[in-house]
């Protein structure tokens, strides 16, 4: 009798010491994965953080001019700053081809065009229909058409008429709308977008 209680209990003794190492497995493990996720979420937040910076850190413009046939890809601003290089350059860029006058075009023009693209994410080339526009070209202009208001904001250098493939013209429109920066026209049979930064948003 006292032979067989002795081996119960040395039974129980043994299934114990079996349980309590499943237990401990189990924890090892859980706190494991635990781990792993704990390192999986940090490099997605680190991830996430570099490509906030990257995002933040630079902007660039990539553009072609339809009339003079240059193109620019430029960085305007960098780590908080304009470039002030980069700036006299688009100026220059975005002269009135017909007279070659150039003015210092709206700084928020360059920020609308930059902020347009990065919405519809695209990362090619953007043609330059029109940018700056001396009195004398808008004069001309507007007697030709009637699209050309007689105070553009072309003069003022606070507008832009910009080109993209048909397959992102009317996404482009609808992302400069949703900025609400200025006026936004759709010119779809001429393939352009007008965007200007006059304050109030106007959508046509
Ligand atoms: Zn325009």
């Amino acid at each position: 009798m006292i032979e067989f209680l002795k081996s119960v209990m040395k039974f129980f003794k043994i299934t114990f010491f079996i349980s309590v190492i499943c237990i401990e497995t189990v924890f090892l493990e859980v706190g494991a994965i635990c781990a792993v996720e704990k390192s999986a979420m940090a490099i997605c937040k680190n991830t996430r953080k570099r490509s906030t910076r990257k995002r933040n850190t630079e902007k660039k413009l990539w553009l072609y001019n339809i009339h003079t046939k240059e193109e620019i890809k430029i960085t305007f601003w960098k780590n908080g700053k304009y470039i002030n290089s980069s700036i006299k350059q688009l100026n220059r860029f975005l002269r009135d081809h017909r007279t070659g006058e150039h003015k210092k075009i709206d700084i928020r023009i360059f920020e609308l065009v930059f902020d347009i693209k990065t919405a519809i994410n695209y990362e090619k080339r953007i043609e330059v229909i029109s940018g700056y526009r001396s009195l004398k070209t808008n004069h001309t202009l507007n007697k030709r058409s009637l699209g050309v208001a007689k105070n553009s904001y072309h003069i003022l250098g606070k507008a832009i008429d910009i080109s993209f493939p048909r397959s992102y013209l009317r996404e482009a429109h609808r992302a400069a709308c949703r900025l609400g920066r200025g006026g936004v026209g759709f010119y779809g049979k001429s393939g352009f977008i007008h965007v200007d930064v006059r304050g109030s948003l106007v959508c046509w």
